[in-house]
């Protein structure tokens, strides 16, 4: 208990040091090739520099080869601090950030961490650098009290996240032996501005392209030809039916349902009076968990089977992105140390919560390994004027160390 008290005093006063860390960060845009960057290792070495000039100083590098930055690689960065037992608790945050958008909608210069009203602006101070800058505050903390851990630390820092992963999470997964079944594993890197929700699931995610074919033909004699965006109209509210169809529900997701909501749609014919013979639409289907990919892959074919009967047409199905993963026990070490911490330093009951898809959790549990996803922020990535709380800094950086002491 007197540890405790030392380590959120310690937080407290050293508020500056998680300020220059977020300064730091922020001036080194980490950017994928994609989004015309050249990767995450400056930021890395920076981050690197920092945690060494402050005591942590056992590193290990898992550098995912990538030819297209000037580096040659993207880095991965696990830095570890031992506890009493072998047993690793992992605190994964990723290195990259998005593009800034539209600069003029930027109230401050999106790489410059700029301070006022107690938060601090600038692109990826919250996504995921409030995450990194916690997670190193906590271990800070316990350096300089020389408190040794409950579990062995590892702070993980990825790099990859916002376009994927195939650098990042993904090659260790594939690469490196890095985790064991029990160990405990943080991602923060979502959550909500109480940190009240705790994130143990994701619906299975599905990304459809469905070409359909048909006969080209004058608007005027439609019977000569077959519709193609007519046929697609008629697979969209089909598909979409499913939602209804695939009757389960589960109150861990907001919608409790499984969707299936077609969304692009490219263009077809230039003028108002032909009849098309192409269309292509997508669709984004998010399915609970108790359903398989496989499942639904059966119940779309049949969709598409019966508009072609009706219609005419053929459809040509693609698969632009597919993630399916288990969840997370609800009573599993990770999710109960973690909700005691909440308890403790925010005084607010927890809860378990299930998303739409989309964090790097997935990839973890689909590999067998129990991963949440927690933050107290207020969810502004990925937006212009993104900010952190200065105070959500103090906050996380606090639930972080009582559960590397196991709230003791
Ligand atoms: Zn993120």
């Amino acid at each position: 208990m007197k540890d405790f008290a030392e380590i959120c005093e310690y937080i407290e006063k050293n508020i500056e040091k998680a300020i220059e860390l977020e300064k730091l960060l922020t001036k080194i845009p980490a950017l994928a090739p994609e989004n015309s960057g050249d990767g995450e290792s400056k930021k890395c070495k920076a981050l690197e520099e920092f945690l060494c000039a402050n005591g942590i100083t056992d590193f290990q590098h898992f550098d995912a080869p990538d030819i297209r930055v000037t580096s040659g690689v993207r880095p991965n960065l696990v830095a570890t601090i031992n506890g009493k037992t072998s047993k690793n608790l992992w605190i994964m945050s990723h290195l990259d950030v998005v593009p800034a958008g539209e600069q003029s909608l930027w109230e401050t210069p999106p790489f410059e961490a700029v301070q006022k009203n107690n938060k601090l602006y600038g692109r990826g101070t919250e996504d995921n650098q409030q995450g990194i800058v916690c997670s190193v505050m906590a271990a800070l903390a316990l350096k300089a009290l020389k408190i040794t851990p409950e579990y062995t630390i590892k702070l993980l820092f990825v790099a990859d996240e916002e376009v994927g992963s195939k650098y990042g999470i993904q090659y260790l997964l594939e690469k490196h032996k890095l985790f064991n079944k029990e160990d405990l594993i943080i991602t923060p890197d979502g959550g909500d501005p109480k940190g009240e929700t705790i994130e143990i699931a994701e619906k299975n995610l599905l990304w459809l392209k469905v070409q359909t074919h048909g006969v080209q033909a004058h608007g005027s004699t439609p019977d000569e030809g077959v519709n193609a965006h007519l046929a697609s109209c008629a697979l969209a509210l089909k598909i979409n039916s499913l939602e209804k169809e695939l009757s389960e529900r589960n109150k861990l997701f907001v919608p409790n349902r499984s969707t299936f909501q077609p969304t692009k749609k490219e263009s077809n014919i230039p003028n108002v009076n032909t009849i098309p013979a192409d269309d292509v639409i997508y669709f984004d289907c998010r399915i609970l968990p108790c359903y398989t990919l496989d499942d639904v892959r059966k119940k779309i074919k049949i969709c598409c089977d019966e508009v072609s009967a009706e219609y005419g047409v053929t459809f040509t199905l693609s698969e632009e992105q597919a993630v399916e993963s288990p969840s997370t026990s609800e009573s599993c070490e990770v999710v109960q140390v973690l909700g005691d911490a909440v308890r403790r330093v925010l005084k607010i009951e927890p809860r378990v919560v299930g998303i739409g898809g989309g964090t790097v959790a997935a990839y973890l549990r689909k590999a067998g390994y129990d991963a949440v996803v927690w933050s107290k922020h207020d969810e502004t990535m990925h937006q212009p004027n993104e900010y952190c709380v200065i105070q959500n800094l103090i906050d996380e950086s606090k639930v972080l160390a009582s559960v590397m002491i196991k709230n003791t």
